[in-house]
């Protein structure tokens, strides 16, 4: 007889489930043997893999036998030259997601307390509850986070605040002033992670400089990744900076070879591809204008977005909507998991892959236009 393997798991991964993934193209193609899928699901980039990576990575594929570089030197190097830090302020994750998980495996503990908001990204409540800490969820303003609740939710158990800005999934976005008022509230044994995974689509104007915010505020680390306007979600890389000694810390939990070695080749180079992102955001830009446009004009509520995706309410059940717009090849995400059963989350996409969600959803709901 085999034994209750879930009664031998902690307690705290008895309870978890596992992360849902935006529904691959692949999958959909053998489910309903159609062709021609539109992927909207999963805030990648429309643009596809950017032609200086391609190059780069003909030339790396020969020295695959060998390990990475464990400490990832040239990729640091570039970003502490791009962001005018010190390299040992940079710490590598496979995909940004590996950084949430090392900084609250490194410092927080079963009886501590880890504070986000209600609709933030998923992966806070999962990498807290994985480690059996206690996850206190603050209610939502306006969609986005209450930053005054957040501060008055601090007691002395509470080790460590995530912050997405702009917040996955409803992509509302937290002014510079909001954010400094709130690291001022924030005493210095408690970290902030400021996860800016769409840093690069946010209004330049409007989002600041939050690395530069370390100085004063110690106890903050800013996490950014390279699976979204860099285009590099299939590789997993990723990177935090913070204090030298926090990221002193996570260099001993993390794995010595976390990035992989054409993972570190691709974000090294597309760094320094101005040209690559800039096309990217102008492409987001006019996505999101299409998309808010279309929204507008068939009375359908829409969150303001600053990110690579738009979450709209469909005035029904979200989950019905997504299978209905599966039938029609088009994937989005539903959202009923975050609190929100009547949005879906659609990541803006070509124009022809938008003209297709457009013409898919206004089958499905009747619309006019
Ligand atoms: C997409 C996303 C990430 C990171 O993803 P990685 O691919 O692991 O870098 C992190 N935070 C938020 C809020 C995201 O939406």
């Amino acid at each position: 007889m085999s034994c209750d393997f879930l009664s031998l798991a902690n307690t705290g991964v008895q309870k978890l489930h596992p992360y849902q993934a935006g529904k691959p193209s692949d999958e959909l193609e053998r489910e309903l043997g159609i062709s021609n899928i539109v992927k909207l699901a999963s805030n990648e980039n429309p643009l596809g893999l950017a032609q200086s990576v391609k190059d780069a990575l003909q030339n790396e594929l020969t020295g695959l036998t060998r390990y990475p570089d464990a400490n990832g030197y040239y990729l640091k190097k570039a970003l502490a030259d791009k962001y005018a830090v010190d390299i040992e302020q940079v710490t590598l994750g496979n995909g940004s997601n590996d950084l949430l998980e090392l900084i609250a495996r490194a410092f927080v503990a079963r009886e501590h307390e880890v504070i986000f908001a209600q609709h933030a990204f998923v992966v806070y409540p999962l990498v807290t509850q994985a480690i059996g800490a206690i996850a206190v969820a603050v209610p939502a303003k306006d969609y986005g986070h209450d930053l005054d609740a957040m501060a008055a939710a601090i007691t002395d158990k509470t080790k460590l605040i995530f912050i997405a800005n702009p917040n996955n999934p409803t992509g509302t976005f937290l002014e510079q002033d909001a954010l400094t008022s709130f690291l001022k509230k924030v005493p210095s044994n408690v970290l902030v992670v400021l996860d800016e995974a769409y840093f690069e689509y946010a209004e330049p104007a409007r989002r600041g400089d939050a690395i530069a915010w370390i100085t004063e505020f110690p106890n903050l680390i800013v996490s950014r990744t390279f699976s979204k306007a860099y285009g590099l979600a299939g590789l997993r890389v990723g990177y935090s900076i913070s204090h030298p000694d926090i990221a002193d810390i996570l260099n001993r939990v993390r794995q010595p070879f976390n990035c992989n070695a054409l993972a570190l080749k691709a974000a090294e180079t597309v760094l320094n591809d101005e040209e690559y992102l800039q096309r990217s955001v102008t492409l987001n830009n006019q996505g999101m204008e299409d998309l808010s446009a279309f929204f507008t004009d068939n009375d359908l509520d829409f969150i303001a977005s600053m990110g690579n995706f738009i979450t709209v309410n469909v005035g029904k059940s979200g989950d019905e909507v997504f299978h209905a717009l599966l039938q029609q090849g088009v994937i989005v995400r539903p959202i009923t998991g975050y609190g929100l059963p009547n949005h879906l989350r659609v990541s803006i996409g070509t124009h022809r892959e938008n003209q297709r969600f457009k013409e898919a959803l206004s089958h499905v709901l009747n619309l006019e236009s």
